[in-house]
């Protein structure tokens, strides 16, 4: 249910005084400065790598257009640096906007930029800007695990868990985390907590914390959660679906407990087996194996042989995310065990993802193509809010992982195509350039599909029609951002990597809110609804989501709103995982 009472459009910024109004720089006096609603001044908060690209967004809203933006050192030094550059009008689906580029700006520093009468948040230009934040990313996991105390966020908890829905048997399922804003323990959203540790452990090994702390810490977090993960692995080889997740769909298992076990507010274990969360935990328990194979090759060992097991059990089939999960599975498990058994796996997976993209200009329009399918039939767009960018993801894995196999020029071709003919296109829609959530046929619902061309349409966000529950997109571009960081390296292509990082700035504040959506970074951050603890830093919101119109909402006025202000795991994960690719060298 959209409430518009308490959720902010875009349209609300404060207007702009006029540039020719505004004095200069020297004679700006404070009180003449306000904190407007809503920033003109769209930028990502945490600033720029010193080579990256650099763009000021100056959202125009009513009032007159500024001609030019500064950016300057407002520190002490004695000649403190100062540039002016033109703005130039530029056309977006958000709104008309000025855009200005700085990217030749490189010089470590604090800066802040001005247009319009508005200050930018201040902001870095250093190596470190994005490394920085990793520690707060990597300790929201810490302040999530359940049963533990954990120092300022909760005494031990959920030392009761869990009773089987079914026979109401008593399992130890203690541990593993919290899942978002509310203590549920569902596998397949928390598992992304350890994926995001286990790629960052990969990509930058020790070097992930400027501060030094070395791999250890990232380890036992990962450690923590899978000895929650493996206690869900059934006898016969196969992996429960979640713990506390709601007996109905519902609500009804999220609470406190007296942690006692037998008594009535013990929660359930829902004891479904589905295709995806067996793909996933396989992936995972390889990774792991890899990742503790020379510091503790017994634990390794066993976490190989219980994915063994999983994937002996299982059926390596289903919807296009389920066989992009399903191709990692098996990608990692060759990584893993060096047996020719995967490999051939990963290559006959590999071939059906290929299958579900759609290589021809379809409904009627030359303009878009190389997008995938949610599955063979019907012919639907595959749009996903949290696993968005996993097919083209799961064949750079391959191509990168098998360079000599003789698929490997049609799974680089197919990632080629998907960002060239279709998400290099669809971003440049907007000048925030971040990736819509999904292209369409015509309208499916009754609400906003933006026309494209022939019979095709796209949103930027979740239709708020289609079923009873939507979100913001904060896991699909970040998810994003891994596949162009990824991409970037395999081709060595500059526009990819700049693509990457302007999804993670749209998170970081680079949107039409002027908010950074991880608590304890940049400012303006939405109040998360996170009901049991408050706020968590590092945390990560769902974030800006749109309403039937596609515009973009964020509640930004303490109305608890889940869809747009939860902490949710994946965005936590793929955070992790899209900045260690980035920042890998
Ligand atoms: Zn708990």
């Amino acid at each position: 249910m959209h409430r518009r009472g308490f959720l902010q459009t875009m349209g609300a910024a404060a207007p702009a005084v006029a540039a020719a109004q505004q004095p200069s720089l020297k004679q700006e006096r404070v009180e003449e400065l306000t904190a407007p609603a809503a920033p003109a001044i769209a930028m990502n908060h945490l600033g720029f790598l010193p080579g990256a690209r650099k763009t000021i967004i100056f959202r125009l809203t009513g009032g007159a257009a500024p001609a030019e933006f500064t950016v300057r050192d407002p520190g002490s030094s004695l000649k403190p640096f100062r540039t002016t550059r033109p703005l130039r009008k530029t056309a977006c689906d958000f709104g008309e906007c000025m855009t200005g580029d700085f990217s030749d700006v490189q010089a470590e520093m604090m800066c802040q930029a001005t247009a319009g009468g508005e200050r930018s948040v201040p902001f870095f230009i250093r190596p470190d800007v994005w490394r920085r934040t990793l520690p707060k990313a990597v300790s929201y996991h810490k302040a999530q695990r359940c049963g533990v105390a954990v120092p300022n966020v909760h005494p031990a908890c959920h030392l009761d868990d869990a009773r089987r829905r079914d026979t109401g048997q008593h399992l130890d399922l203690t541990g593993g985390w919290h899942d978002a804003g509310d203590l549920r323990k569902w596998m397949d959203a928390t598992m992304m907590n350890a994926f995001g540790l286990l790629h960052l452990a990969r990509n930058l090994g020790e070097a992930w914390d400027p501060a030094g702390s070395g791999l250890e810490p990232v380890l036992e977090e990962v450690k923590w959660g899978n000895r929650y993960f493996l206690k869900m692995q059934d006898t016969d080889g196969l992996v429960w679906a979640d713990v506390a997740g709601g007996v109905n769909g519902d609500n009804s298992d999220n609470h406190w407990t007296d942690n006692l076990r037998g008594t009535e507010d013990d929660r359930y274990l829902n004891p479904s087996k589905g295709g995806l969360v067996q793909a996933m935990w396989i992936a995972l328990q390889a990774m792991v194996g890899q990742v503790y194979r020379s510091t503790d090759p017994g634990y390794a060992q066993a976490c190989l042989d219980a994915a063994v097991r999983c994937w002996r059990a299982s059926k390596h089939e289903g919807n296009t995310r389920d066989l992009s999960w399903w191709t990692l599975a098996a990608a990692e498990m060759h990584r893993a065990t060096g047996a020719e058994e995967y490999a051939a796996a990963a290559a006959s997976l590999g071939a059906q993802l290929l299958g579900r993209q759609n290589a021809a200009f379809e409904g009627g329009q030359k303009s878009i193509r190389g997008y995938f399918l949610s599955r063979t039939e019907p012919r639907a767009p595959y749009a996903e809010a949290v696993y968005s960018a996993l097919p083209p993801l799961a064949l750079i894995t391959l191509a990168a992982q098998f360079p000599a196999h003789p698929d490997a020029s049609r799974w680089r071709d197919s990632v080629r195509m998907h960002l060239d003919e279709y998400i290099l296109p669809m971003s440049s829609r907007s000048a925030y350039r971040i990736v819509p959530f999904g292209v369409f046929f015509g309208s499916p619902t009754k609400e906003l599909y933006r026309p494209l061309a022939g019979e095709m349409t796209y949103r930027y966000f979740l239709p708020v029609r289609q079923r009873s529950w939507w979100l913001g997109t904060t896991s699909h571009l970040e998810c994003y951002a891994a596949l162009l960081g990824e991409a970037a390296h395999l081709f060595g292509n500059r526009e990819y990597r700049d693509l990457a990082y302007r999804q993670l700035e749209w998170v970081m504040g680079a949107n039409p809110f002027g908010s950074c959506l991880m608590t304890g970074e940049g400012m303006r951050n939405p109040y998360p609804h996170s009901r049991y603890v408050g706020l968590i830093i590092g945390g990560i919101l769902n974030g800006i989501a749109g309403n039937a119109q596609d515009e973009p909402i964020l509640d930004m006025e303490y109305g608890m709103d889940w869809r747009t202000t939860e902490y949710w795991s994946p965005h936590n994960g793929f955070y992790l995982w899209a900045n260690s690719v980035l920042e890998r060298a």
